[in-house]
């Protein structure tokens, strides 16, 4: 399932068009002065379906800007192997901050539903930060805003209900692509739950009845979204909130 490193470096091409760029909502708030200092570093990347942009651990070589449609999940890991997803990154997001911090990868950072994105060499991204101005202050942002939705979805792992977290989580995502169908084999929708695969098909087709979502084993669709909103849990809209603020 998992796509090589070398793959994606032979679909990697240097971005003629900055547009491009204005893709990600982070980029796209940088003043030009800025765009113009890094230009010459930014690389158009395909982000792969479930291809794994960092393993848990694994050294931060690039800043990844997820594009417009795009999802990138985070998921924490144990000694026992289980996979947690505890962040979800879309065109708003970065991914390899702890990199600017000289630190490793704290997450494993899958593709969720592929697109696109430009990516900058960690060395490139760290002595723009280091100037002190909008891109410094950009990230800072971006990264409350993530410690923010991390630790919601600590709480809502540990206090909510197993279809109020579903619907959260399908409502974040839809909230992040246009299409109302998200690529979503049942492994992956296990470890974003923190639940055994034959949990959360329960869950989903508790969902499914109601008539919100139709679920073939590999692909979601929403089919009712107001529904969700009925059944997600609070936690929704709280991170919802503190992402539009942003
Ligand atoms: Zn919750």
């Amino acid at each position: 399932v998992l796509a090589s490193t070398s793959q994606r470096k032979e679909q990697l091409q240097n971005t003629k068009n900055l547009d491009d760029i204005r893709e990600n909502k982070l980029l796209a708030a940088l003043p030009s002065e800025i765009v113009d200092r890094l230009a010459p570093s930014f690389e158009s990347v395909a982000l792969p379906p479930f291809e794994v942009l960092y393993n848990y651990n694994e050294e931060v070589t690039h800043l990844y800007f997820p594009h417009k449609n795009t999802v990138v999940s985070a998921l924490c890991t144990a000694d026992e192997g289980v996979q947690v997803e505890v962040g979800l990154m879309g065109s708003e997001s970065v991914v390899g901050f702890s990199g600017i911090l000289g630190s490793a990868s704290p997450y494993v950072q899958l593709v969720q539903v592929p697109g696109t994105g430009t990516r900058i060499a960690i060395a490139v991204a760290i002595a723009e930060f280091e100037r002190g101005g909008r891109f410094q202050s950009l990230l800072l942002a971006y990264t409350h805003m993530l410690l923010v939705q991390v630790s919601q979805t600590a709480l809502c792992n540990r206090i909510h209900s197993d279809p109020e977290r579903l619907s959260r989580w399908l409502l974040l995502s839809d909230d992040r692509v246009q299409s109302h169908q998200l690529p979503l084999p049942r492994e992956l929708l296990a470890k974003m739950l923190g639940q055994s695969q034959s949990s959360v098909s329960i869950t989903s087709a508790i969902l499914e009845k109601a008539g919100f979502i139709a679920y073939n084993g590999a692909e979601m669709t929403i089919i009712n979204r107001e529904g969700l909103e009925g059944v997600a849990c609070s936690c929704y809209w709280l991170v919802k909130r503190h992402k539009e603020a942003f």
